[in-house]
């Protein structure tokens, strides 16, 4: 069926007229409502989806068929679309339909894609399982026995339709491995871009300083078609980088003879499944045989990446989600007679946020308050400086790219972590928080299964505005890997 399509598998077929952009679409949308056991889809859009789709096939009809014409992709919920409901799976932004697009969700429908709906993800993409949803966690659509398994986060959504078939592509974005690890879970491809790379603007924003987009999709060319779409220089975001975009899609020639590969020493860390090792150790000998030369690096500062990421993220989160007050749109508490407006926002607060975002706004405002400011705050700035600067040395020796877990284990059960104590959850994040701090771009690719059935993934990290030649690198253990597994169909 058209809706297990790779995004160039689809473009070949529409350019050649073998397939219409309304067929396929159609598949699409039969294959979110088939799949509504997954939760992945949080709000549907069919008749922007088949307008869009219309669309598409007149310009196809008429040569004019920009990158994505008539690719049917899902976005997360954190992407403003206008006139599309867009909660960020929060309470607090029920009935929220925004009067303009994102930039990213913009320049998709101007390269031709199909919006075929909203993607579950945690509540203001802060968390790792997809568990902190309004709308309840999405559905890995790999299962060991009957075990429900969590699809990652925070882009579970996303993550479990595009490994479920639902759609070509989605959206995802990447605060502190919300591509990456979901990707690893469900056996796709995720890449988080240098920071600066896609603009953030009309993207609901957590940690802004690390917030990134990036597509999520079944190969690593289809990643390279889709970031060209989404990439670019934004002047309604002031930190988006004046830099040209390249031909990402031109840069996969599978030739990585002669490049150098680190393996950085400190992620050989306690808590790493030895098949996720061993799998590493595997993924160096592909990359060797192709011609690459691996070496041992040292990021010496890599310990501290979790406690820096879970000082300045809620920090930043805390000063962004002020602004969700019951005013000016979203949800507003009931008040009883005598409220005034303290207690409105008080209220509103307490009832739109769920527990994990109120925990996230409490310690980011311990951490910015006037007595710990230093303590906390600004002591964590200085070791993201550190961290960054273990990254450059290892690019200034040499090294080409970085091969990497993407995450200590295999996809974990529904209710599993993090109920009792919120670090267990936030130790998913040891490997793929490092590059946000740093602003590197990053790649998760599925490598195979484990004992039990499961995707395993790993990661390479590239060097700034260095997605051609990671692109390249991720292509080489793509093909080496041969991943093809699908998940059994039980939905
Ligand atoms: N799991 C991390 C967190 O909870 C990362 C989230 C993200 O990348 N959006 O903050």
């Amino acid at each position: 069926m058209s809706a297990s399509w790779t995004i160039s598998a689809a473009r070949d077929a529409l350019r050649k007229g073998e397939v219409s952009a309304t067929d396929l679409t159609m598949s699409c949308l039969a294959a979110i409502d088939a799949g509504d056991g997954l939760n992945a889809f949080v709000h549907k859009t069919p008749e922007l989806a088949l307008t869009q789709a219309r669309a598409a096939d007149a310009r196809l009809k008429g040569g004019d068929a920009p990158s994505l014409c008539g690719i049917p992709l899902g976005i997360k919920d954190l992407f403003c679309i206008k006139d599309v409901p867009t909660q960020a799976a929060s309470n607090i932004l029920r009935g929220f339909k925004p009067q303009y697009d994102s930039t990213v969700t913009a320049k998709l429908f101007h390269a031709g894609a199909v919006c075929l709906g909203k993607l579950n993800m945690d509540e203001f993409a802060m968390g790792s399982s997809n568990e902190s949803s309004c709308y309840g966690p999405a559905v890995n659509p790999w299962k060991v026995d009957a075990r429900n398994l969590t699809p990652g986060g925070s882009s579970g959504g996303s993550a479990a339709a595009v490994a479920a078939d639902l759609c070509l592509g989605a959206t995802g974005t990447d605060t502190g491995g919300s591509i990456r690890q979901p990707a690893a879970f469900t056996g796709i491809t995720g890449i988080k871009p240098t920071y600066g790379r896609v603009s953030r603007y009309g993207i609901i924003a957590y940690a802004s300083s690390l917030d990134q987009a990036g597509p999520m999709t079944k190969s690593v060319r289809d990643a390279a078609i889709m970031l060209g779409a989404m990439a670019g220089h934004d002047p309604k975001d002031s930190t988006s980088a004046d830099i040209p975009v390249p031909d990402f899609e031109a840069a996969l020639t599978g030739d990585i003879r002669g490049k150098k590969i680190g393996i950085p020493r400190e992620y050989r860390m306690d808590g790493l499944s030895s098949e996720i090792a061993a799998l590493w150790d595997k993924g160096a000998d592909m990359l060797r045989a192709a011609g690459a030369e691996v070496v041992d690096i040292s990021l010496p500062h890599t310990k501290y990446a979790l406690p820096t990421y879970y000082i300045i993220a809620p920090a930043e989160a805390s000063s962004n989600l002020a602004r969700y007050d019951g005013v000016r749109y979203g949800h507003r508490a009931a008040l009883s007679a005598g409220d005034g407006i303290t207690e409105m926002y008080e209220k509103t607060r307490a009832e739109g946020f769920g527990p994990e975002v109120q925990r996230r706004i409490m310690v980011g405002t311990y951490v910015l308050s006037a007595g710990f400011y230093d303590a906390y705050y600004n002591r964590a700035r200085r070791v993201r400086a550190l961290i960054k600067r273990d990254f450059e040395l290892a690019f200034a020796a040499g090294v080409d790219c970085i091969l990497a877990p993407a995450t200590p284990t295999p996809a974990f059960g529904l209710g599993e972590q993090g109920t009792s104590d919120p670090v267990e959850m936030y130790l998913n994040d040891v490997f793929t928080i490092t590059l946000n701090l740093a602003g590197l771009p990053g790649i998760c690719v599925p490598m195979g299964l484990n004992k039990q059935g499961l995707p395993l993934g790993l990661q390479l990290i590239g060097h700034a505005w260095g997605e051609v030649d990671l692109l390249n690198h991720a292509y080489v253990l793509e093909k080496s890997a041969g991943f093809v597994a699908k998940p059994e169909k039980w939905w």
